[in-house]
């Protein structure tokens, strides 16, 4: 755009703030204590708000980190401060041999607390697998309780059976909490939204609704088919009262309420309502080693690469902590916050 106006929703220039030494934080005086792992580019499922049907350029073999260079990060920035950890996609299963990655990480003494973002239709081979192996928690993707629409929206017919054989063989082998991440979209799951919520009245599962967010690929849905949270409450106090509580673990950007006497709880996520930036605590890291301080943007260093020369990267580490930006810019309808992602699936979401 030469015509000096800001692009709609463009993010503004990088800026270096100072950041206080001592456990990893940044320039706004956040604790950053919390790496979600990408660990694959690729998936099983072409989710209608994620990626495109066509599938994306995928990451070479030999771009990708291997398991070794995720555990050197991984310790190096334990050092450093971080504490937390959740592996992610693409769809984090189809990679071989995770729990190989899960036993380097439980080995790393800073780390409390590992837990696997999946979309569980590889789960029933690999639930029990992945416990032992040290995955503490995991969050389930499930857009639909109805099998014809979990087609629908994955466009990958027959994954709904596969999907909750996964969460049986989650609870079987003792994964708790359990977190169903639903994105809400009009005309394609908003009137489920009740019979997601009624599930916690009987089981210990944390269902959290999630505003759709722009990308490069998915704008005639995040725009058309958006859902504010704030309908998804009104929807969901017409059946019952909700009380605020608090979430089952984790400082995560969801905020939490529950019916009386339920036993799992119903939350939303809310990144285009209501911007919860001010109390962010995370960092990402992509299936090919680029170290985002922030899901969207363009911010990003590289790790790879001074990793593969056997140089440090606690510099770089705290030069991507400098550079952590007060907040998203994403706006509804535009891809121009989103800083050239075409998908969540490239970044871990
Ligand atoms: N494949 C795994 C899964 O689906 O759980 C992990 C990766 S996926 C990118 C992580 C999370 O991002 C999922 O809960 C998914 O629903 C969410 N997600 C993907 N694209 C999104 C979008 N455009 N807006 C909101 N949430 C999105
Ligand atoms: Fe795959 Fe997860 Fe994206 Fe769906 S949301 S396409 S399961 S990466």
């Amino acid at each position: 755009m030469g015509s000096g106006l800001v692009q709609l929703g463009a993010p503004p220039a990088p800026t270096e703030r100072p950041i206080p030494d001592g456990p990893m934080a940044d320039g706004f005086g956040r604790r950053v204590e919390y790496l979600r792992i990408s660990v694959t580019d690729k998936c099983n499922l072409r989710c209608v708000y994620c990626m495109p049907e066509e599938g994306l350029p995928w990451l070479r073999r030999e771009e990708i980190l291997s398991y070794e260079e995720i555990e050197r990060i991984v310790r190096e920035m334990g050092e450093m401060g971080l504490r937390r950890v959740r592996i992610t996609g693409g769809e984090p299963l189809v990679r071989r041999d995770l729990p190989a990655l899960v036993r380097r990480l439980r080995r790393i003494p800073a780390i409390e607390d590992i837990s696997l973002s999946t979309n569980a239709v590889l789960l029933a081979g690999h639930a029990d697998d992945l416990r032992r192996a040290g995955i503490d928690r995991l969050n389930v993707s499930l857009d639909s309780l109805r099998p014809e629409r979990i087609d629908a929206i994955s466009r990958r017919p027959g994954s709904a059976a596969r999907i909750f054989a996964g969460l049986e063989a989650a609870e079987r082998v003792g994964f708790a909490p359990i977190k169903l991440n639903c994105v809400v979209m009009r005309g394609r799951n908003e009137d489920e939204v009740e019979d997601f919520a009624r599930i916690t009245l009987e089981r210990p599962w944390h269902v959290r609704f999630i505003e759709v967010m722009p990308t490069g690929d998915n704008l005639p849905v995040s725009d058309g088919e958006y859902v504010p949270a704030g309908e998804v409450l009104d929807r969901i106090r017409a059946i019952g009262e909700l009380r605020p509580v608090r979430g089952p673990m984790g400082n995560g950007p969801a905020t939490y309420f529950a019916f009386p006497g339920a036993v799992g709880t119903v939350g939303v996520i809310t990144p285009m309502s209501h911007n919860y930036c001010d109390r962010c605590n995370r960092m990402r890291l992509t299936a090919n080693g680029q170290l985002r301080p922030c899901l969207f943007g363009d911010l990003q260093t590289d790790l790879r690469g001074p990793l593969r020369r056997g140089e440090p990267i606690s510099p770089l580490v705290k030069r991507t902590l400098r550079i952590k930006p007060e907040r998203h810019h994403l706006v509804r309808g535009s891809a121009a916050g989103s800083g050239g992602l075409r998908a969540l699936s490239e970044v871990g979401g």
